[in-house]
């Protein structure tokens, strides 16, 4: 069985999407028909371990041009080096020269098909079906295209560009790669291909890493508070024992003097603790206002 990762989960989501359009028809034949390599001279087979894509390929290369591909389910052996217990893989096939003439030309003037919005969105759609992954939001930002060649790189860099995504292009290993690196710009485009769900975990995620700054803050806020109650505990606890010296608590005059043994045993309680343990309980206030008589009788 197959894990479920977040980028076959939004694979999913946009397979199973029909353009209503017939121009958007076409640009998302475009999209996954070039990135598919099966537009290019000398390339007549696409192969995937995933067979919603397989089976959408030859959908469209029949709906959209007229050809009829093969897809195949390829027997297990047939992929070298695959790891044991890797699930099938699946071809689409071009059956001839003939068909594959077909299939070109039905994007032949290709300049018009990225006019439209709306077309922009499938075609992206279509690419990143067959050439896109895009990394689990809780560990990275991250949504790629291995484009393949440069030019098709600059294809998707346009289209991209039109529809206000920031992007970055790299070459692998002599493959050219275009991503998106920001949550904004990822959900941006999942949105626009049609996976309002899979955006839709890029934002819960990104509110629960919010949250969890937060909390963070909250802590560490804490703290300070803790340290602040200590530095002026221990501003007091001198005064008492100057005040006191030899005579210990004789020396303090008698209405402070349980508030200031208090102190001394407990220097890490705040007001609010040192009111409630006093005999007879008094407001925070009242209990600043003996300390603070303390430190003066102290200075003089
Ligand atoms: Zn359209």
């Amino acid at each position: 069985m197959k894990v479920m990762t977040y980028s076959l989960m939004a694979k999913s989501e946009l397979c199973r999407i029909r353009p209503e359009n017939s121009c958007c028809q076409l640009a998302e034949a475009y999209g996954l028909l070039l990135y598919a390599k099966l537009l290019s001279d000398g390339h007549n087979s696409y192969s995937t371990d995933n067979s919603a894509i397989a089976h959408l390929i030859g959908g469209t290369a029949a709906s959209v041009c007229g050809v009829y591909a093969d897809v195949l389910t390829l027997p297990k052996n047939s992929t070298s080096g695959s790891a044991v217990g890797a699930g099938n893989r699946f071809a689409v096939r071009i059956p001839n020269a003939e068909q594959k003439k077909l299939l070109c030309a039905a994007f032949a003037g290709s300049g018009g098909i990225l006019e439209k919005e709306c077309c922009v969105d499938a075609f992206l759609r279509g690419a990143f079906l067959v050439c896109g992954t895009v990394t689990d939001p809780k560990k990275d930002y991250h949504l790629e295209f291995l484009a393949g060649s440069e030019r098709r790189c600059e294809i998707l860099a346009d289209a991209m560009k039109r529809v206000g995504l920031r992007t970055h292009k790299l070459n692998r290993n002599e493959r050219w790669v275009i991503y998106v690196k920001d949550a904004d710009g990822i959900m941006n485009l999942m949105n626009r291909m049609g996976a309002p769900y899979a955006a839709g975990h890029i934002e819960q995620t990104r509110e629960m890493r919010g949250w969890r700054n937060n909390a963070n803050r909250r802590v560490n806020c804490d703290q300070a508070n803790i340290d602040r109650t200590l530095s002026a505990s221990e501003q007091q606890c001198a005064a008492i024992r100057r005040l006191m010296g030899e005579r210990g608590l004789e020396a303090i005059p008698p209405e402070l003097r349980e508030i200031a043994s208090l102190r001394l045993e407990n220097p890490e309680m705040s007001l609010r603790e040192l009111s409630e343990s006093l005999s007879e309980p008094i407001s925070r206030s009242g209990v600043n206002h003996r300390l603070k008589k303390l430190m003066e009788l102290a200075e003089e």
